[in-house]
């Protein structure tokens, strides 16, 4: 049996004595099954040393498919991130949990010509900006991944409803997880499907570049020379970097591993296989000045647009420093357009699409049933209406609940109990 999925490994654990069917989920996640579980199935099944992919039973394969399935299926309940050790939560076609809602994970219509998309919660780094607060040391006690394919049919059906509305709409599609989107083993597949929809303009990728490498960048640009047309890229790569000293790197990405020189090799290899690049640190007043204009240098050397990101204070957040207000961050961007001879100021005009239907409205009450915990235990996701929806600090753990909608902003609802 193959799966895209799922990786098998055999681990021991020593002081149990006790050894598992190591399985590694979407890359990122994984559960333990007793070897003793799969050896009832079959006692001769193996692994396939040349396909981490592959486990191969000896006996009849409908019987082994439907017995291993079943086991896949109990021992999922322990799924668990890799990088936090955090619980993990697995939204698939069949988990009756819709895409659309939560801030965190799904996909996010704000009625544009822009829609995201988070495959994934988690990151290997630890920037002490960090607006979600992800990271090695996230606060953050539980994590989720979605289905490649449920999350490809999901976006294809809302852009349906939106071409239906107007034929000409054409859609950016920005992979912007709360986390580092190249965590998803199944990342280049959900690229190349999204991009080959027909309604797709491009798709962007908005990661810090610490996990690229040559062969992801030239799988990347494979990709991309099948599906964009008259030379339009159709995929672009939103590079995160804020500083090329590697001291303060460290420093402000929150890893002591973290290597600037590696992300600009990639940003340099990503360019020379033509993958429209963008740099995009974040200004930290006070802290990585200098570096900003370093890297609009660099930016202007290798005819890179660079997009400057304010930073900005949030209350689940890292906040290492005070928010400057947008005048003054404007300021600054002027003042080095001048200095630098490049366009720094953002002047893009956002463009409308027909928005998911909001099915409730701040104030309504409603009755959703709770399905699990939030990124935090205290929190609740419920659903309701084929939505998701937060419960902060909700006290029941199960079942039916009476809500209160307090907000609706941009298609996310969120409910008091
Ligand atoms: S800012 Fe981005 S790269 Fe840094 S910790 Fe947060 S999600 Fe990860």
């Amino acid at each position: 049996m193959e799966f895209k999925s799922l990786e098998f490994n055999i681990s021991k654990d020593t002081e149990k004595g006790i050894e598992y069917l190591y399985v590694s989920f979407y890359g990122s996640f994984y559960f333990k099954i007793p070897l003793s579980e799969v050896r009832r199935i079959d006692k001769h099944f193996k692994l396939n040393p040349k396909n981490s992919n592959e486990i191969i039973f000896t006996i009849n394969q409908e019987k082994a498919e439907k017995k291993f399935m079943f086991l896949i299926q109990r021992f999922m309940n322990e799924l668990k991130s890799k990088i936090t050790g955090n619980k993990t939560i697995y939204l698939h076609e069949n988990s009756d949990i819709p895409l659309f809602g939560l801030q965190f994970i799904g996909i996010i219509d704000k009625g544009t010509d822009m829609i995201e998309v988070k495959p994934l919660t988690s990151c290997n780094l630890n920037c002490s900006f960090c607006s979600v607060g992800e990271g090695v040391k996230t606060r953050k006690q539980i994590d989720f991944v979605v289905e490649e394919e449920y999350l490809v049919d999901e976006l294809s059906e809302l852009l349906d409803l939106k071409v239906k509305h107007d034929p000409k709409t054409k859609i950016s599609v920005w992979i912007n997880p709360h986390g580092e989107p190249f965590l998803y083993s199944r990342l280049l597949d959900l690229v190349k499907d999204i991009a080959e929809l027909t309604a797709v303009k491009d798709v962007h990728i908005i990661t810090s570049g610490t996990l690229l490498n040559k062969k992801i960048i030239d799988d990347l640009s494979d990709i991309n020379k099948k599906v964009s047309k008259n030379k339009n890229n159709k995929l672009k790569l939103s590079i995160s970097i804020s500083t090329l000293n590697e001291k303060i790197a460290k420093k402000i990405m929150g890893l002591n591993s973290y290597d600037p020189n590696h992300v600009l090799e990639m940003i340099e290899y990503a360019t020379k296989k033509e993958i429209e690049t963008i740099i995009t640190p974040v200004y930290l007043l006070g802290v990585n000045d200098n570096d900003i204009e370093q890297l609009i240098d660099f930016s202007k050397k290798h005819k890179l647009k660079i997009s400057i990101q304010k930073f900005c204070s949030n209350k689940f957040g890292r906040n290492p420093i005070k928010e400057t207000n947008w005048e003054n961050f404007t300021e600054k961007l002027k003042e080095w357009e001048k200095l630098y001879g490049k366009e720094l100021v953002q002047t893009g005009e956002i463009g409308k699409s027909k928005e998911l239907e909001r099915p409730f409205k701040k104030d309504d009450v409603i009755q959703a049933e709770i399905k699990f915990s939030g990124r935090f235990l205290r929190d609740k996701v419920a659903v309701a209406k084929d939505r998701c929806i937060l419960i902060p600090n909700c006290q029941k753990q199960t079942g039916k609940t009476k809500a209160t909608i307090t907000s609706t902003k941009y298609g996310v609802y969120l409910a008091k109990g």
